[in-house]
């Protein structure tokens, strides 16, 4: 029988989920389910000073967002528990003595002065900057016997002599000198366990058969795979993902854009494009399709497919995709997913909403191609909920319609007239309607279309562009519509 696939995703709860941890969590995830694996998650909270509980709830929180269940991990459990690595310390010191005891470790008891001076004299002489094992030549009675009288050691691992290989499908197969792998700490002096010992361990433990991560533990991988040989366990494939970069084509910082998937989330991207957008920095599903589904990267992705060359976070790109997807979302989501951005601008409550259902839902239809981010409804139809005098008017807007002389005698005789025909209707507006019969107007006039229409979308809604201006007016109220055209008329002169 062939063996399960068992992945992971280890974050430190040390920070927000970066925009890399969880493409890290998605190719991952996506490599299990294509592969009936199992996709575990663990928790790296060994260094206490900067893990928090509160980035660890965020880091699970933004994982189920996604949409990336784990089948193991801290909540849910699971035969291989606990999945929090600061509660597998013993099971580390059980590994620890293991190594010792097969003479694969030992004491060091070099002071701090010695190993800086050590290092001086390497970077004097442009010598590697390496442990030179002096304590591994300490007989062992020495060093138990300095260890009993209390002297302060931390643990190395001996790195034995030869080469290394290990599969990496990303970069192909690497090989390494052991020589150049110095004789790592493998335990502090304070009695804890260092980052390449444990995480060894874990994955030992956990089974984990596939270990795809950042690029940056690339340099980390030498030591473990060591590791995993001095324990005769089998060594886990890996695949080292390529960094993110900025436009800059720096690593990927605040400089270029946010870092934290959750500002993405509350900027109002749609979690689809997030989870589309995030494939795309180093994988590609062919040639040509940029716009895909959660099923198809499940079906099609591999590991083997993703490229060695940094991938450029391309915010840009990013938007318009948030854009592409607002498209093709059914109304009524599209309208659930803008929903709180607009509750929490404070410009509806849930009971408007409800009560004005219709008029929501044709405001947002009528604004959906210009919508790039959930949370740009609220810019969008802001002008609503201003007061009708004084309403505060794009710069642009403003030079556009100003460039029509007779923009106030247009106004005027604009409101004039649509007073007139909702008077006449019974006070009824129908905005299809009205819309032919004033352009028949305008026309009949010897006017020009832009002469009306520029002027009255300032008046309207101090805007540039923007939907229909007798859509704008039906949903101000023709009443409202004509205390902005009058006042249009003024401060236009
Ligand atoms: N805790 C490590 C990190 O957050 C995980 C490293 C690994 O995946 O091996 O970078």
């Amino acid at each position: 029988m062939a063996t399960e696939i068992r992945v992971r995703f280890a974050p430190s709860p040390t920070g927000k989920l970066h925009v890399g941890g969880a493409r890290t969590a998605l190719f991952n995830w996506a490599y299990a389910r294509g592969r009936g694996g199992k996709f575990l998650l663990r928790i790296e909270d060994t260094d206490p000073e900067r893990s928090t509980k509160e980035f660890e709830v965020a880091i699970l929180e933004g994982l189920r967002w996604l949409g990336l269940e784990w089948d193991e991990g801290p909540d849910v459990g699971g035969p291989h528990a606990p999945y929090h690595q600061s509660l597998r310390i013993e099971r580390h010191r059980e590994y620890a003595q293991r190594l010792a005891a097969m003479g694969r470790a030992y004491r060091c008891f070099c002071s701090r002065e010695r190993l800086e001076e050590l290092s001086k004299q390497q970077e004097a002489a442009k010598e590697r900057l390496a442990y030179d094992g002096l304590c591994r030549r300490l007989a062992k009675e020495d060093s138990d016997r300095r260890a009993a009288a209390g002297e302060p050691f931390v643990v190395r691992f001996a790195v034995p002599e030869g080469e290394t290989r290990f599969l990496d499908h990303v970069r192909g197969d690497c090989v390494f000198q052991n020589a150049e792998v110095e004789d790592w700490v493998m335990v502090r002096s304070d009695g804890n366990p260092t980052y390449n010992f444990v995480v060894v361990c874990d994955d030992i433990d956990m089974r984990i058969t596939h270990v795809f991560r950042g690029e940056e533990h690339l340099v980390n991988t030498p030591k473990q795979v060591l590791l995993y040989r001095a324990f005769d366990a089998q060594v886990p494939e890996f695949g080292h993902l390529p960094l993110m970069l900025g436009t800059d084509k720096k690593k990927l910082s605040k400089r270029t854009g946010d870092t934290a998937l959750q500002d993405y989330r509350d900027k109002g991207f749609p979690k689809a494009a997030i989870v589309n957008f995030l494939c795309l920095q180093g994988w590609a599903i062919d040639g040509e399709r940029v716009v895909f589904s959660v099923d198809e990267l499940v079906q099609r992705f591999d590991i083997k497919d993703v490229q060695k060359a940094g991938a450029v976070f391309d915010i840009d790109k990013f938007v318009w995709m948030a854009g592409e997807y607002i498209r093709h979302e059914p109304l009524e989501v599209l309208a659930a997913n803008c929903a709180p951005f607009v509750l929490r601008a404070g410009l509806m409550t849930a009971a408007d909403m409800d009560a004005r259902r219709e008029w929501w839902l044709s405001i947002v239809t009528a604004e959906r191609e210009r919508l790039r981010t959930y949370a740009d409804i609220v810019g969008r139809m802001q002008y609503l909920f201003s007061t009708d005098s004084g309403l505060a008017w794009d710069e642009a807007a403003v030079v556009a319609a100003r460039k029509h002389e007779n923009r106030v005698v247009t106004l005027q005789a604009f409101h004039a007239w649509l007073q007139a025909r909702v008077q006449a209707a019974g006070m009824s507006y129908d905005p299809a309607q009205t819309r032919d019969a004033a352009k028949a107007w305008v026309t009949s006039n010897g006017w020009k279309i832009p002469q009306l229409f520029q002027p009255l979308r300032l008046a309207l809604s101090g805007q540039m562009g923007g939907p229909d201006v007798f859509d704008m007016i039906a949903w101000l109220g023709v009443e409202r519509a004509l205390v902005r055209i009058d006042d249009a008329a003024k401060r236009l002169v």
